[in-house]
C-alpha cells in the first residue's frame, strides 16, 4: 500500500537516495491530513501554500461535484462556459482595478508564462524593440524553463543554465537599502529595452520568505511606469488572503498591468491558474492581423470543474469574514513570535498577514545544509507538517486552523530549536 522502494512514483523536490519513504495521505479535513503510517498531522504549511479555507471545503467540494455531473471539460477556444464567464467577472470585480481581461491556464509556473509573453507581445505587436526582464534578487516564479530565468540561480537550476534566457537582476530591497533596487530599476528602464519588471508582491516566498514594505512595492510601480516598463504582479503565493489582504499589491494601493494567480484560486482544491491583463495589453493583440493573435494555450485552459472550484472560493470570500478571520490568525502569529523574540536563539524573526518566518541561527555552515531535512522530520514525529528553507522555518497555514494546533505548532518548533542546538554541540 504504502510508497516503498518499489513505487515508480518519482517525487517532486525529492532526493530518493536519502529521504525517508513518503507518508500516504488518506484523506484531509481542515487543516488535518490524516497518514496512514504516524496518523493525523496539522498541515502548517497548506500543502505547499495552496489551502486556504482548509482542506475539503464543503462548499468547493459541492461544486466540485455539481459541475462534474454537467460538464467536465471543453475546448476553449472558439467556445466557452458559464462557469469561467462568471468567474472571470469576479475576478475582475474582486483584483485590483485597471485589470480588465482574464486568461485562463493551470498552474502559477504557467501563469507566470503566460504573463511574460504577454508583456513581450505587447511590445512585439506595438513595433517597439522591448523583449528585457527585470527580476529581483531572490525571486522564484516556478519550475519551467521560462520561469526559471527571471527566478534566482543556483543549484536548482544550474544544469539547466544554458536554456535560461538573460535577465536583468535588480537587488532585494532590503530594508534601509531599498535605493539601490530603486536605483538599479531607474537605471536598467533607461535604456528603453525593457518589457516588464516581474515581482513577487511584498515578500518573496521560496526565496527564504523575505518581506519588503508596501511602499518600496509602490516606489517601484512608480519607477516601472515612468519608463512605460510593464509591471507584472507574480500573487500566486500571495493572493487570496495569504498577506492580510485578498492581493498583496492593495496594501501598496498598486495596480498592476499583469497580475498572475494560481495556488488559492480555488481554495487550493484543484489546479487553475489565471493571469489578469490591463485592456491595453489585449489591444495590442486585438486585430484583423492574424499574426497578433496571443498564441498561447494549455489543453485544460478554463477547465469547467476547476472553474467552479474557483467560484465557490470567491462566493466564500464574498459571503464569509475571511478578512476577519485571516486577522485574527495574523494576530495569533504575531502573538507567538513576540514570545519567542525574547529569548533570542532565533533571527530574522518576521510576519505578513497570515506568514511567519524566522531563521534558526547555526554557526556550523556544513550542518546548516542537512538541518531542514532533520528538522522535517523531528516535526513530523511531532505531529506538524513544516518545511524548512535551509535554517529557515516558516509557519503558513489554513486559515481555519485552530488556536490549539497553533500552540501545537510553535511548541515542536522551540523543540526543533533545541534539537539543532543539541546535535550541532552548541
Ligand atoms: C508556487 C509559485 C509559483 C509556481 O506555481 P506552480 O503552481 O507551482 O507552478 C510561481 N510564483 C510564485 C511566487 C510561487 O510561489
Amino acid at each position: 500500500m504504502s510508497s516503498t522502494g518499489t513505487s515508480p512514483v518519482w517525487h517532486p523536490f525529492t532526493q530518493h537516495a536519502i529521504a525517508p519513504p513518503p507518508l500516504t495521505i488518506t484523506h484531509a479535513d481542515g487543516a488535518h491530513l490524516w497518514t496512514l503510517e504516524e496518523g493525523v498531522i496539522i498541515d502548517a504549511i497548506s500543502s505547499w501554500w495552496v489551502i486556504t479555507h482548509g482542506h475539503c471545503h464543503p462548499q468547493i467540494m459541492a461544486a466540485i461535484k455539481e459541475q462534474a455531473g454537467t460538464l467536465d471539460q471543453v475546448i476553449f477556444a472558439g467556445f466557452t462556459h458559464e462557469p469561467a464567464e462568471q468567474l472571470a467577472r469576479e475576478l475582475i470585480d474582486l483584483a485590483p482595478a485597471g485589470l480588465t481581461r482574464v486568461f485562463y491556464s493551470d498552474s502559477g509556473s504557467t501563469s507566470v508564462e503566460v504573463a511574460l509573453k504577454m508583456a513581450l507581445g505587447h511590445f512585439h505587436n506595438l513595433g517597439d524593440k522591448r523583449t528585457r526582464v527585470l527580476a529581483l534578487e531572490h525571486a522564484y516564479h516556478g519550475d519551467t524553463i521560462g520561469t526559471m530565468a527571471p527566478g534566482a540561480r543556483g543549484v536548482f537550476n544550474d544544469a539547466y543554465a544554458p536554456l535560461l534566457y538573460d535577465v536583468t537582476r535588480i537587488p532585494f530591497p532590503a530594508a534601509n537599502n531599498e535605493q539601490a533596487t530603486f536605483d538599479a530599476i531607474d537605471e536598467a528602464c533607461r535604456k528603453r529595452d525593457v518589457a516588464a519588471l516581474i515581482v513577487e508582491p511584498l515578500i518573496l516566498g521560496a526565496g527564504g520568505m523575505l518581506i519588503y514594505a508596501p511602499r518600496v512595492l509602490a516606489e517601484m510601480a512608480r519607477i516601472a511606469r515612468h519608463y512605460g516598463t510593464l509591471l507584472i504582479a507574480d500573487e500566486v503565493m500571495t493572493g487570496w488572503g495569504r498577506t492580510g489582504t485578498l492581493f498583496a499589491c492593495e496594501q501598496a494601493a498598486v495596480s498592476p498591468d499583469i497580475l498572475c494567480t494560481a495556488k488559492g484560486l480555488t481554495g487550493g482544491a484543484i489546479p487553475l491558474a489565471a493571469t489578469l491583463a490591463r485592456e491595453g495589453i489585449f489591444a495590442s493583440h486585438y486585430s484583423q492581423d492574424r499574426t497578433k493573435t496571443f498564441f498561447h494555450s494549455s489543453s485544460f485552459t478554463a477547465n469547467p470543474v476547476a472553474c467552479a472550484a474557483a467560484l465557490a472560493n470567491t462566493k466564500i470570500w464574498r459571503h464569509e469574514p475571511v478578512l476577519e478571520r485571516i486577522a485574527k490568525l495574523a494576530e495569533k502569529q504575531q502573538r507567538h513570535l513576540n514570545a519567542i523574540g525574547v529569548d533570542n536563539r532565533f533571527s530574522n524573526i518576521r510576519q505578513i498577514g497570515t506568514i511567519a518566518a524566522l531563521d534558526i541561527t547555526v554557526t556550523d555552515g556544513g550542518y546548516m545544509a542537512s538541518i531542514g531535512p532533520r528538522l522535517q522530520r523531528h516535526f513530523l514525529a511531532h505531529g506538524v507538517l513544516l518545511r524548512p528553507l535551509g535554517n529557515t522555518v516558516y509557519v503558513m497555514p489554513p486559515y481555519c486552523i485552530s488556536s490549539d494546533d497553533l500552540d501545537h505548532v510553535y511548541s515542536s518548533i522551540l523543540s526543533g530549536e533545541q534539537l539543532v542546538r543539541m546535535e550541532a554541540g552548541q
